[in-house]
């Protein structure tokens, strides 16, 4: 709580929300008694902007112009708990710290969803003979309780008119309710698991770890299908009877995950969670923001913005499938929500519990040097056997011309299919094809102003650019030398792969499950249930499929073209693709058969390609340990980006060079370029980079800080900051 001196200083500093790097000073008006953690109206230039108060102070600025805020909002005052971390979030990140306060309050912002109104019949119909067919079928439908419009239309075949008339005639009653959430309290006795051995056993090694202090991270280290979510389901009720106001944020890494914890939560807990991600409405993102700040909701299942959400209670927080490279946010503000989950829990003081089968190596050293607890669980519940690993050499087996499956992954789903089992074909590669050249002229067909090409995307006949989002019609002329008929559609995505399959298996059901097959939650929910209920006999999937599902059915993973992630530049390439494969052929053999994966892949040799063979995963760990400490990178050390833009190369390229004079020498430091970066132009700017090695023991971010401060920016070149990056384009 402010004191009652700060409350009555007069100068307060407010996060704006606009892209400023620091808060700015106002003048208080005395009638207006203002806290850390209010929301307030003040000007900003010529117009007037929202603001988090972040400090009051007596001292006036080195400033004159000051103005005075304008107003306080009427919204709850965030506790100061929300309030540091949202500054410490901004100050890590090296954010504007009023985007971070902006992200806050995005709930409270929206407005508060309208009342629904029902239908109710006024009084019991007499003499029903004189009411029309339509009025009579609507007395009917009305006649076990109140409707909605829609619904009674529907329900009655008829139209609103007749319903309007109905009332005006005071046959009907309208009333006006207004919207809840409905959500209910979580029961942490509603259905309890029977956990196996290995569950219980790793339930009561957590129990007591987060009994003692003081409180450490706890890695729980579960192979697919080993039961990580019923282990931490039972942490949550126990957190829920520790606490009768407690409050448990369950972090997963795509939205499409959410629709099946939902299911099991409601299964476990007698009630449904509260869902937070981008797609939620902003009328119910108001009514879920205004209950978690009060504590009335205590289960909340999100995607990485709910660590923003204005927790007043918060006793545990669980971030599953912890390695996620989706946690990473890479445009707009850049933050990893499982590092800045880590500080949450810090600053709540209360448990954080990582899950994951192919932990990241930042958390398995933490796990090995004992800095985090490490609870393993090396047992698929029902002692369901893991997946067999197989590898297909590309070299030794190639498929067909213009094939992409080989004559054993055929083979191998022949047999499959014979069984009556299901087969998941892994592609991490949307559309039809990744690259469309004119075979005339060579011209590969990018998009406009940016360095990337587009991708073919056969069901709705264009060329997307997945970067940039600009899209066209696919020409029937190479629009460069246009030359008709030439264009050429080169290697797979997974509607090329879908296409093959049905030519091999044109009796089967297939599906395709990608971003733009599952565009929102409830298409992914629709598509699921179809698998599961066996109504797809092969699934054709991206990584949107990879993940978290459990398909009952599925025993055979293939995998088209194993090598693929490991072309990239980053550091991170070979660890991201151990995981997503691992992943994904995790997905095989999870109920009553076994399951096996084989892995088409040029380079079976390659240290990954072995360590999936064997699963030996920790043999894998080790090895990337070993580099990454001999260049001291993450975890041994600490990465920062700068990525420069402008508009005009040669503006951009003098300002490079000047930043690069001011570096500063620093011991524990190592600067990096510039260099054009790989994606030399993007919505027409030109970019150019820095890498920023520093090591762990060092202040990073001062720095960044310092540097920058050496030299005057142009205003028209963009500076973005990448702490921790894992985008290196
Ligand atoms: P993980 O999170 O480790 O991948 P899950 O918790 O999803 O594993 O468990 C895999 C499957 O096994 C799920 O269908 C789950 O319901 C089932 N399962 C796991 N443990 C139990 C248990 N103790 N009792 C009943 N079913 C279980």
């Amino acid at each position: 709580m402010p004191s009652p001196s700060s409350i009555h200083a007069p100068y307060v500093s407010v996060a704006v929300f606009a892209p400023l790097e620091t808060p700015l000073d106002y003048i208080r008006p005395p009638e207006l008694l203002l806290s850390p953690g209010d929301l307030v109206l003040v000007p900003l230039g010529r117009s007037q902007v929202h603001g988090l108060v972040t400090s009051l102070h007596d001292k006036p600025p080195n400033f004159s112009g000051l103005k005075s805020v304008l107003e306080k909002l009427d919204k709850p005052t965030l506790s100061s708990e929300n309030l540091s971390f949202l500054l410490w979030a901004a100050q890590w990140t090296m954010s504007p710290p009023g985007s971070f306060a902006e992200m806050g309050f995005s709930g409270a912002m929206g407005p508060r969803p309208k009342p629904t109104t029902t239908y109710r019949l006024k009084a019991e119909p007499h003499a029903q003979l004189a009411f029309s067919q339509a009025q009579k079928r609507v007395f009917e439908a009305l006649s076990q309780g109140g409707l909605g419009l829609t619904r009674l239309c529907e329900k009655a075949k008829t139209s609103a008119s007749v319903i309007n008339l109905m009332h005006e005639k005071g046959l009907l009653e309208r009333c006006e309710t207004a919207q809840v959430l409905g959500l209910g309290t979580p029961d942490p006795n509603f259905h309890p698991a029977t956990l196996n051995e290995h569950q219980q056993a790793a339930f009561n090694l957590i129990d007591h770890a987060l009994s003692q202090a003081p409180l450490r991270p706890v890695l729980l280290d579960g192979v697919t299908g080993s039961g990580k979510t019923e282990v931490y389901f039972e942490l949550i009720a126990k957190a829920l009877k520790d606490s009768a106001t407690g409050q448990i944020l369950v972090l997963l890494p795509e939205i499409a995950l959410t629709q099946a914890l939902e299911d099991r939560i409601e299964k476990r807990f007698g009630s449904k969670p509260a869902l937070w991600h981008s797609q939620i409405k902003p009328g119910k993102r108001r009514l879920l923001w205004e209950g978690i700040e009060n504590a009335d909701i205590r289960l909340i299942i999100g995607a990485r913005s709910a660590l923003f959400l204005p927790f007043s209670q918060l006793k545990m927080i669980i971030i599953d499938e912890e390695h996620d490279g989706s946690y990473k946010q890479d445009d707009g503000i850049r933050y990893q929500a499982r590092d800045l989950g880590l500080y949450r829990a810090q600053i709540a003081g209360c448990p954080i519990i990582l899950a994951s089968a192919t932990p990241s190596l930042e958390t398995y050293v933490h796990a090995r040097s004992g800095k985090y607890h490490w609870v393993r669980i090396s047992h698929r519940h029902a002692n369901m056997p893991l997946p067999k690993i197989g590898m297909i050499d590309l070299k030794a087996h190639a498929p067909a011309k213009d094939r992409f499956l080989t004559d054993v992954l055929v083979g191998a789903m022949t047999e499959t299919l014979a069984q009556g089992e299901q087969v998941l074909l892994y592609l991490n590669r949307r559309g039809y094809a990744p690259l469309v050249l004119c075979k005339a002229c060579g011209e590969r067909l990018g998009a406009p102003g940016t360095d990337s090409w587009l991708v073919e995307h056969k069901s709705t006949g264009r060329l997307v650019c997945h970067l940039t989002g600009f899209s066209m019609k696919k020409p029937s002329q190479c629009p460069h030398c246009q030359a008709k008929d030439s264009l050429l559609s080169v290697g797979p995505g997974v509607e090329r792969i879908f296409e093959e399959v049905r030519e091999i298996f044109p009796e089967k059901n297939c599906a395709i499950f990608s971003s733009d097959t599952t565009p929102t939650p409830t298409a992914t929910e629709a598509l699921v249930a179809r698998i599961t209920s066996k109504d797809v006999d092969i699934v054709i999937a991206t990584q949107a499929a990879a993940k978290g599902h459990n398909f009952p059915h599925l025993t055979l993973v293939g995998v088209v073209d194993a090598d693929l992630g490991l072309k990239g530049t980053d550091v991170r390439a070979a660890e991201r693709t151990f995981q997503l494969l691992a992943q994904v052929s995790g997905r095989a053999g999870r109920s009553q058969k076994p399951g096996r994966a084989l892995l088409q892949a040029y380079s079976p040799d390659h240290p990954v390609m072995q360590a999936l063979q064997v699963f030996d995963r920790d043999a894998f760990l080790e090895q990337e340990s070993v580099m990454r400490q001999a260049i001291g990178f993450p975890p041994f050390g600490r990465l920062g980006g700068l990525i420069l833009s402008s508009p005009n190369q040669s503006d951009l390229i003098r300002f490079a060079r000047q930043l690069a004079a001011h570096i500063p020498s620093s011991e524990g430091f190592d600067v990096y370029g510039p260099a054009e970066a790989p994606l030399a132009v993007l919505r027409k700017q030109h970019r150019q980079r820095f890498l920023i090695r520093g090591n762990r023991n060092r202040d990073l971010q001062g720095f960044i800080r310092h540097w920058l401060g050496l030299v005057k920016k142009p205003a028209a070149i963009k500076i973005t900051i990448d702490i921790e990056p894992y985008n290196f384009t």
